[in-house]
C-alpha cells in the first residue's frame, strides 16, 4: 500500500462521515490531484463508499467518500 492510499485510508476510518475531495486533501495534506487518484480506485473498494453527497465538512454537494 503507497502512502498517499496507506494516509487517505487512516484518515476516512478515523473520521466518521462522507468528505469531499478538497477537505480530504486539506486534512491529509496531498494534492487534490493525487487525493482524487486514490479516491478514484477507493470506487471499487468495498470498505468504502463513494457517493453524490454533501461534504460534512465544507457542506458543499459533490462526490464525496467515507469509511462503509
Ligand atoms: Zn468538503
Amino acid at each position: 500500500m503507497d502512502a498517499p492510499h496507506h494516509l487517505i485510508n487512516e484518515f476516512l476510518r478515523q473520521h466518521p462521515g462522507f468528505i469531499c475531495t478538497d477537505c480530504l486533501a486539506r486534512a491529509v495534506n496531498l494534492p487534490p490531484s493525487q487525493v482524487s487518484m486514490v479516491t478514484h480506485r477507493l470506487r471499487s473498494d468495498r470498505a468504502f463508499s463513494l457517493t453524490l453527497g454533501v461534504c460534512s465538512h465544507c457542506r458543499a454537494e459533490r462526490t464525496v467518500i467515507k469509511a462503509a
